[in-house]
């Protein structure tokens, strides 16, 4: 049982139990005219909520357009130009609005919108580039069961992106916004074409503004198309397999068993993980194995973060949001006590193996719960990884900044 008393002492538990429960709006809210973030219908799916930063500097994405939210105990304030999170009618904290930026009203000099291009996730900017996932356009529809990608197209992502279009709202971005990450995200092709449609959109943010780039599309199957990526100087990887259980995964996720299965996504996951050994050395490499908490029992999920830590990669877990329009909608969101033990093990499994965590600057993440920002949710305590991780992360703050500083304006 979860106390009012320890969602107010955690931020870390708050943020998993809104994930979980999502809240609802008082009619004294005044998201956009007090400077934040419209709710979007992004092709991140997951990214349907309210961007919001709680106490202890956690940025995040909170449902409140799902109907499990509208029965949420939770509910938003704004009193005194000041918004405050409510549970049953008790205060529980403070919040801030994600700020909207100037760049989030302006259009592209080809007219789009650039929202429609790109979108402030916490602090970094995400793309999600290209056409529609194949899986919704297949002659039988195979998309993965919790996916809205395919009933957000057009909604608020623009289908066609130009390098030139892109490139104006990274810079805006980075500029106005001071993102230090771009994350492109793509989803199934037929003839894997995702890498070869990223790779100049890669090489001119290298090339130009020195910003760290991510890369989340499916496994490609010519794996040194990964070295390819190393050297380019991508900083992440990310495969999203979702779910461990072999049953859950053929079932929900039908179109990534049928053209890939889960053995491929996880050989991809190893493969990539061992290229942090190789250069560039002054670029940092992360490989990620994502998964959903809450589609498959929290056994399983920590078994997937047992062996995406076993190859050194870093798991990311996002929660089970059950979205309007897709298959799922009906489904539970779960439940935040069955949530916790798989975000404790998160930090702990990241701890023990020595993996850089945390180490990214600037990076703020509102759609997952950060490995490092679980760690008030366990007891353990890592003293002498702490202090490398710190260590890392300082030298890396220090080469980054330079290479901001050396980036043509
Ligand atoms: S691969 Fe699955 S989750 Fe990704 S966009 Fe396609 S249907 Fe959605």
């Amino acid at each position: 049982m979860i106390t009012l008393d320890a969602l107010r002492a955690n931020p870390a538990l708050l943020k998993l139990d809104l994930y979980c429960k999502g809240a609802r709006l008082d009619d004294s809210c005044y998201i956009e005219g007090d400077g934040g973030r419209k709710v979007m219908r992004t092709r991140a799916g997951l990214g349907s909520g309210l961007e919001l930063i709680l106490p202890g500097e956690l940025w995040t994405n909170v449902p409140v357009s799902e109907p499990f939210a509208q029965k949420s105990p939770y509910t938003i304030h704004r009193a005194d130009g000041r918004y405050l999170l409510r549970h049953d009618g008790r205060d529980v904290s403070p919040l801030r609005l994600s700020p909207r930026p100037d760049w989030y009203d302006a259009k592209t000099g080809s007219g789009k919108p650039m929202t429609r291009i790109g979108t402030l996730q916490g602090t970094y900017l995400g793309i999600y580039q290209a056409k529609v996932c194949e899986y919704w356009t297949a002659p039988t529809k195979v998309n993965c069961k919790f996916c809205s990608v395919g009933l957000n197209l057009g909604v608020d992502d623009a289908n066609d992106k130009s390098v030139a279009e892109v490139m104006e709202v990274v810079r805006r971005a980075r500029d106005e916004s001071g993102i230090t990450y771009v994350d492109f995200n793509t989803g199934h092709y037929d003839g894997d074409t995702y890498l070869d449609i990223l790779e100049p959109y890669i090489v001119r943010i290298k090339r130009e503004l020195g910003l760290l780039v991510g890369v989340q599309t499916p496994p490609h199957r010519d794996l040194r198309r990964y070295d390819g990526l190393r050297e380019m100087g991508v900083n992440r990887v990310s495969f999203c397999f979702e779910i461990f259980d072999r049953g859950l995964f053929e079932e929900i996720c039908p179109g990534k068993h049928a053209e890939y299965g889960l053995d491929y996504y996880l050989e991809a996951v190893r493969y990539c993980a061992a290229l942090a050994r190789k250069g560039p050395r002054h670029e940092p490499w992360v490989t990620n194995g994502e998964i959903i908490g809450g589609l498959e029992p929290p056994e399983s999920s920590i078994r997937a973060i047992d062996w995406i830590t076993s190859v050194g990669a870093v798991p990311t877990v996002c929660v089970f949001r059950p979205l309007v329009g897709t298959d799922l909608e009906h489904a539970a969101p779960p439940e935040t006590e069955a949530m916790v033990p798989v975000f404790r093990r998160l930090y702990e499994a990241c701890m023990e193996r020595g993996l850089p965590i945390g180490c990214a600057p600037n990076v703020h993440v509102s759609l997952v719960m950060l490995p490092e920002e679980c760690r008030t949710l366990s007891p353990r305590r890592y003293p002498l990884t702490t202090l490398k991780l710190k260590a890392m992360a300082a030298a890396f703050g220090y080469q980054f900044r330079r290479r901001l500083q050396a980036a043509p304006a």
